[in-house]
């Protein structure tokens, strides 16, 4: 997808501050973060959304999940954090390439 904001990320085209990347996976704090510590966990592949995921997915989703909490002690959230993934325009999803978002840093309010 040459004109999708987070492959062209993925590739180094634009910049980021980048947290963490490996051959599948790329990690980078959000431009407008909405806590402390706001950061944002990408395939590197081309996947819109959950709404496109398969079974096929489910090793790469795993990979993304399992790193979550080591990432996020790294960022210094050793209280707890919490994790986001919009999913279609119903969902709220701005940005339309599979993202998991981030973010903590004392105590964030309920979702409710
Ligand atoms: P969504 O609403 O799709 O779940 O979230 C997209 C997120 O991407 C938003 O939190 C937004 O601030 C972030 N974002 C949008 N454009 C950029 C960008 O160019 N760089 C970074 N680092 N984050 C971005
Ligand atoms: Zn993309």
């Amino acid at each position: 997808m040459s004109n999708c904001l987070f492959c062209r990320i993925a590739r180094g085209e634009i910049p980021c501050r980048k947290v963490y990347e490996d051959d599948e996976i790329i990690a980078f704090h959000d431009i407008n973060p909405a806590a402390s510590v706001h950061f944002l966990m990408i395939p590197k592949a081309h996947i819109v959304s959950l709404q496109e995921v398969d079974e096929t997915h489910g090793a790469l989703l795993g990979k993304m999940l399992t790193l979550a909490p080591r990432l996020a002690k790294e960022q210094g959230l050793d209280n707890g954090f919490r994790t986001i993934m919009n999913s279609g325009v119903g969902g709220g999803q701005e940005v339309f390439h599979l993202h998991i978002h981030i973010l903590g840093g004392g105590r964030l309010p309920s979702m409710a």
